[in-house]
């Protein structure tokens, strides 16, 4: 399999046996939502994984998922109010409470003063929607609902299209973000991303902590997705996360919002992560729905980096079951993917890089080559030749480690360590060392090599060749 699978942790696979099965079951990189947890709920699981990880000798990555400003109502006093349509409520801070209307307590004042008529609110799962009909003084307004239901204490609140410019890390995020770099996590994923700049408060955050970790942005919001040139400049890597930006765009516009970014994230060779409910029957089925089956699959047609499981291996029924069919359905699209087609031409731009990693594939393609190896410090390498979807597997060799387990969110990409690397100089050595010694390779087998090969005297500055190496 060629497609990364991301699983997320909850109580139906937090266990030592459950972690690892799944990991022999095909993923690479688990998912740690703190949504749910802090840092301190976390440790065992964390221990266990790089356990799993020594045993099975492969690397895995961690990604911290912080919960960002998801904003929610108060709590309820009535404990739910049944709401039909077309009545009308009052929304404001839990001390403006008046017995009037029914009243949805709100304690974020900058919203409810940005709050205007015509405004629509829709509650997290989308089930209920209100519009703004009326403002009351600074922080009051009257809702009406626009079909029935009912309404609980803290349920989130999405104001489509609203740009709320709300900062997308919170004091919890901040800390979260602390403890998890010390507990280790390989990479961090942000929640409700609006502008570059969330990306680079992380970033400090990370340095500070003297690590380089790759971003993930999850983007959730239209705003986020309107900047995404902006957002995708800065970030490492990106999510679709589909739960909450199916909430603020409207759902018949999703595949194409979906299709897009997946897109621009190919053309900047960066990895993309397709989020949320892509096998959810199976929470509570062995198997899934024709439709789920072929979500999964036109994932990887679309040109995903990363496939993610959330509730399904958090809290399902059948965590392992379901990693199985995803990997199962990836490897069948990827046939589809890699079969009949030629390489790409890398688009819009004449990059060096980019014609370097075209180039690669293209020999690897018309030797026949068994494998392409990259050699590369930073990764940047294995992720442009990854981006032209060659049918070889690529084996990206690195002495970082964090490097390492930021390849594993790259499609195709097999990261290898490169242990000891003072004993070896040079980098083109080092590749055909590994070739010699991989047993995935037989006598006789072509493979390609990429590395950067210095002028004499001089560090090595990125990849500047390309090369057949015959086992
Ligand atoms: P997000 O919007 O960040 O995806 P979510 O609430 O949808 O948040 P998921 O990580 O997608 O959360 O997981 C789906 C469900 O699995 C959660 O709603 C929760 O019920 C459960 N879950 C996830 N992680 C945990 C955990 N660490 N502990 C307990 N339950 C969890
Ligand atoms: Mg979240
Ligand atoms: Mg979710």
């Amino acid at each position: 399999m060629q497609t990364k699978i991301v699983a997320t942790i909850g109580p139906a696979s937090r266990s030592r046996e459950k972690l690892k099965e799944l990991a022999q079951a095909g993923v690479s990189i688990f998912r740690l939502n703190f949504s749910h947890g802090s840092a301190g709920d976390f440790v065992d699981t964390i221990r266990h994984i790089r356990e799993i990880e020594l045993e099975l000798a492969s690397p895995i990555t961690i990604m911290q998922d912080l919960s960002g400003p998801k904003i929610r109502l108060g709590v309820l006093p009535e404990a739910s109010i049944t709401v039909t349509k077309g009545m009308r409520l009052l929304l404001g801070p839990s001390a403006l409470r008046s017995g009037e209307l029914p009243f949805l307590p709100f304690d974020h004042d900058v919203i409810l003063e940005s709050l205007v008529e015509g405004d629509r609110l829709v509650l997290a799962d989308g089930g209920l929607q209100f519009v703004v009909t009326e403002r009351r003084g600074e922080r009051l307004a009257v809702l009406e609902a626009q079909n029935s239901g009912i309404v609980t204490s803290r349920k989130g609140l999405a104001l489509p299209g609203k740009d709320m410019r709300l900062p997308a890390l919170t004091d919890k995020d901040r800390r979260d973000l602390r403890e998890g770099l010390a507990l280790g996590v390989d990479a961090v994923a942000i929640s409700f991303v609006q502008s570059a700049r969330d990306v680079l408060e992380a970033r400090a955050i990370i340095a500070e902590a003297g690590r380089h970790v790759p971003v993930v942005v999850k983007l959730e919001r239209q705003g986020a997705v309107d900047r995404l040139d902006e957002i995708l400049a800065a970030t490492d890597i990106v999510m679709v996360a589909r739960g909450d930006l199916g909430v603020e765009c409207p759902l018949p516009q999703l595949p194409g919002i979906q299709k897009s970014i997946i897109r621009a994230c190919n053309r900047a060779s960066k990895p993309v992560i397709v989020a949320t409910q892509m096998l959810l029957s199976m929470v509570s089925s062995p198997a899934p729905t024709r439709a789920e089956t072929t979500d999964v699959a036109n994932a990887v047609l679309d040109g995903a980096d990363c496939v993610m499981l959330s509730e399904e291996t958090a809290m399902g029924n059948f965590p392992v079951e379901t990693v199985r069919y995803m990997q199962q359905i990836a490897t069948e699209a990827e046939k589809m993917l890699t079969g009949q087609r030629q390489i790409a031409e890398p688009e819009g731009t004449r990059g060096i890089p980019q014609f370097l990693a075209y180039s690669a594939c293209l020999l690897a393609e018309k030797a026949h080559a068994a494998a392409i190896v990259s050699h590369s410090i930073s990764g940047a390498s294995a992720r442009q030749i990854s981006a032209r979807r060659p049918r070889q597997r690529i084996y990206a060799m690195t002495p970082d480690a964090e490097t390492l387990k930021a390849l594993n969110f790259v499609w195709g990409v097999t990261p290898v360590q490169v242990l000891a690397p003072e004993n070896e100089p040079s980098h083109v050595n080092r590749a055909e060392n590994f070739i010699e010694q991989e047993p995935a390779f037989a006598k006789g087998d072509s493979v390609v090599v990429t590395a950067g090969e210095p002028k004499k005297g001089q560090q090595p500055r990125g990849t500047n060749m390309i090369k057949i190496y015959v086992k």
